[in-house]
């Protein structure tokens, strides 16, 4: 069975996208293949291992909104144990489309069963919003991880996201577990990160993993490249940050 896993924070640019795709890479680097879904419009995590918008007949849009077979969306990508679901900029109508549809939060859960056999990682990458596709990722998910910025207004927000959770918890998807918060985009020349770190520990019951993501421009050059770290610079402390993410994440079981 697939440990289904959506990378969640209503906030732009904390790394969501950075997290599923370096995660998700990492993953398969031990030989356990890994879903990665790309369910942000913007389609980062896409373009970022080097592939292309898949316009409407493919990708998140035609898996979730015309219910194509996840089979005939998935691709595979440059790592031989990463496939992934791409999504561009169709998916923006997919929010209004899916508004008045049935069962419109269960879409990707759906569409992801057929695949749960197949991979022993699904990651979901979400969009910066708390709208019905993010509903849609907690609700297809076991688990959450919430990659946090280490800066003063990290949690600002964040006890409307905790809300959202806990009302899929108590509705749609009962399962749903809170994996842990990933601090990112760490300075060492502040102290900031063991503040952020407190405040978290206090909001989500000790929740945070050991691994905090330093700030590394080999993780921001990466995707310009269309690689994960592990194939742009392995040698990277961004790519050590997301190898032992991944090992904290497999020991988790
Ligand atoms: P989100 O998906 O939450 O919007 P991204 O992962 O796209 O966030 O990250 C936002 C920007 O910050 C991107 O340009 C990305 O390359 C950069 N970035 C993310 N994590 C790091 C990091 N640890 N060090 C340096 N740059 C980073
Ligand atoms: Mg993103």
């Amino acid at each position: 069975m697939a440990r289904i896993i959506a990378i969640v924070n209503q906030k732009g640019g904390v790394g969501k996208t950075t997290t599923a795709v370096n995660l998700a890479a990492c993953l398969a680097a031990t030989e356990r293949k890994t879903l990665l879904v790309d369910f942000d419009p913007q389609g980062n995590a896409t373009s970022g291992l080097g592939i292309e918008d898949p316009g409407p007949d493919g990708g998140s849009y035609a898996m979730v909104v015309d219910q194509s077979p996840a089979i005939s969306v998935i691709q595979k990508t440059t790592l031989g144990f990463l496939d992934l679901v791409p999504s561009g900029i169709d998916l923006t109508v997919a929010e209004m489309e899916l508004a008045q549809a049935e069962r419109r939060e269960f879409r990707l859960r759906e569409a992801l069963q057929p695949t749960s056999g197949v991979y022993s990682y699904v990651l979901i990458d979400c969009p910066p919003s708390l709208g019905l596709l993010t509903l849609n990722a907690l609700v297809a998910s076991d688990s959450i991880i919430v990659p946090l910025q280490c800066e003063y207004y990290a949690l600002e927000g964040l006890s409307k996201l905790i809300r959202t959770v806990s009302r899929v918890q108590s509705g749609l998807n009962p399962n749903l577990q809170t994996e842990g918060v990933l601090l990112t985009m760490f300075d060492g020349r502040t102290s900031l990160a063991s503040q952020v770190a407190a405040d978290v520990r206090e909001n989500f019951q000790g929740k945070i993993f050991d691994t905090i993501v330093p700030r590394n421009v080999r993780l921001s050059e990466a995707p310009s490249h269309g690689k994960p770290i592990i194939q742009y610079d392995i040698n990277s402390k961004g790519a050590a940050a997301y190898l032992r993410l991944a090992g904290e994440v497999i020991a988790r079981g």
